[in-house]
């Protein structure tokens, strides 16, 4: 008992520090759930924002739940997983929904599910009267089929609207009929019962900004307020799942409306969004913010949309380093995936950022793409070596996996092999130069296989997570339940039914350099 008692005082420790916090008592509790630990989910604004959403319809309410740092504690002390705001346990309320942000965040549903001591599969719960599960979230802008086994809605999109619908549904209406009901409804699916597949709904714009709740200093942001004065993005990058065909482009907020929600204890603001040096009016409200003594982050910054300015507003609002996205290891690559930036460019940005007084520059790129070879790899150390002449280069690389609902779906994967070889290769030719920081190959294998996979790479991933979640057993879940990336199903299925499938933009070679 004082081990359970501990869980629980170690969670209204946290509440204790949390500022904005909303209780309320309503007919209809949902279970709001985040599948990684407290520490990550409080930094997602989409979380925040379905949170406040739920709060402000009038017959809901909503409580927090995350995947608890020691799940072991949970298990050892038979304590049920439970909410925050009420310590109430999760199985006791109408709906769980959870916001699930990557396909690696699956075995934390499971694990959640375990803990709330109900059956992973939906199959199982259906006739033992267990709450509704849905879940939603950035997967289901892409490839959202490995979660079918496990959920009986999905919430495809952005969610601000479609939450009311759902739970104005939900709690007037009998499981069956709410089933049928919503798997007419655009933006939901509901497995074995329809709803448009890929299919990425689009909030009206009045919900807009989204913005946090409940701020606290526990999180990988601490004490931030996080602001969206923008969302989607209007430029068409083909590995990207954000790109302008997604939601419709990019839309702003004005700055007005975007000062006028921040609350005046806020001292530091994140600015977020997909594009936010895309917005036309990025300088002016940094400056103001800046002028209003608050320190600023920013999301995504462009190389090829920053000036001076732009950068010396960021250094006045405390960033000591500069982070840009080149995305293909070189022009070649670049111009391949429709990355609109020059090497000119990131030089530039580097510049600036020296003449900001800033310490360090932070460049993400991406290897493993199609038709990139060795001579790749080779102008990316030749370009950051040049790059770290003007300031200290830290170089975070992550392996391709292509993704549903872009041009570049059905990509293979490089190679965990080859992908390895390229690390190395890099590695060592930036030795003494750059920091270099990959991601794993093996981890992103697993990544790529659940992005191109069906539900069936759902079941894989609990056979996998099952068998302990170690690299060799995800390997034989995916070998067991016959996964095949979403090319070769596609091949396959083209055969026997030609016109099941859409139409993907074919990717043309890179020109070969001269
Ligand atoms: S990678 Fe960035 S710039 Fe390109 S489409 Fe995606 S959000 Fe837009």
């Amino acid at each position: 008992m004082e081990g359970r008692y501990s869980l629980i005082h170690h969670v209204r420790s946290l509440l204790d520090d949390e500022e904005g916090t909303l209780y309320k008592e309503a007919p209809f509790r949902v279970a709001l759930c985040y599948p990684s630990p407290y520490h990550v989910g409080m930094s997602s604004l989409g979380f925040q924002a379905i949170y406040r959403e739920i709060h402000q319809h009038p017959g809901a309410t909503a409580e927090r739940v995350f995947l608890p740092d020691d799940v072991e504690a949970f298990k050892k002390t038979r304590t049920p997983l439970f909410t925050w705001e009420s310590q109430a346990s999760v199985s006791s309320f109408a709906m769980l929904a959870f916001s699930v942000a990557y396909e690696l965040e699956l075995t934390g549903l499971f694990t959640m599910l375990e803990l709330a001591g109900m059956p992973v599969l939906a199959e199982e719960r259906r006739e033992g009267g267990h709450p509704l599960v849905v879940a939603g979230g950035p997967l289901t802008f892409s490839n959202p089929d490995p979660l079918e086994p496990f959920v009986d809605v999905l919430v495809q999109g952005e969610a601000e609207d479609l939450i009311h619908v759902l739970v104005d549904a939900a709690a007037t209406m009998e499981r069956e009929a709410l089933l049928d009901h919503l798997a007419r409804i655009p933006g939901f699916r509901v497995p074995g019962r329809g709803g448009q597949r890929y299919h990425v709904a689009r909030a009206t714009d009045s919900r807009l900004p989204a913005r946090t709740q409940i701020i606290t200093s526990h999180t990988e942001l601490r004490s931030m307020f996080l602001i969206e004065p923008e969302r989607g993005c209007s430029r068409g990058c083909h590995y990207c799942v954000m790109r302008r065909t997604t939601n419709g482009g990019m839309r702003t907020v004005p700055p007005e409306r975007v000062l006028s929600l921040i609350p005046a204890h806020a001292r530091r603001v994140g600015l977020v969004g997909a594009a936010v040096t895309d917005h036309p009016r990025i300088v002016e409200l940094l400056r103001t913010l800046v002028d209003a003594g608050k320190e600023v982050g920013v999301s995504s910054l462009r190389a090829d949309r920053l000036t001076q300015e732009l950068v010396d507003q960021l250094r006045r609002g405390g960033a000591t380093n500069l982070t840009v996205a080149a995305d293909g290891a070189s022009q070649r690559m670049r111009d391949m995936v429709d990355r609109k930036h020059s090497e000119e460019q990131i030089v530039r940005a580097a510049g600036f950022a020296r003449t900001a007084g800033m310490k360090q520059l932070k460049v993400y790129n991406v290897v493993g793409l199609p038709f990139e070879g060795d001579e790749d790899i080779d102008e990316l150390i030749r370009f950051t070596t040049e790059l770290s002449r003007i300031l200290p280069v830290a170089l975070g690389v992550a392996p391709f996996v292509a993704k549903r609902n872009t041009p570049l779906d059905g990509a293979p994967f490089a190679g965990i092999k080859e992908v390895e070889n390229r690390l190395e290769r890099l590695r060592k030719g930036l030795r003494g130069r750059a920091e270099v920081r990959p991601t794993s190959a093996r981890w992103a294998w697993v990544e790529y296989m659940l992005a191109q996979c069906g539900p069936e790479g759902g079941l894989a991933a609990m056979d996998a997570w099952r068998a302990g979640g170690s690299f060799s057993a995800w390997k034989k879940a995916f070998e067991a339940r016959g996964c095949e990336p979403y090319l070769a199903r596609r091949v396959a299925d083209e055969r026997r039914n030609p016109v099941h499938w859409p139409t993907v933009p074919k990717m043309a070679p890179p020109a070969t350099a001269a």
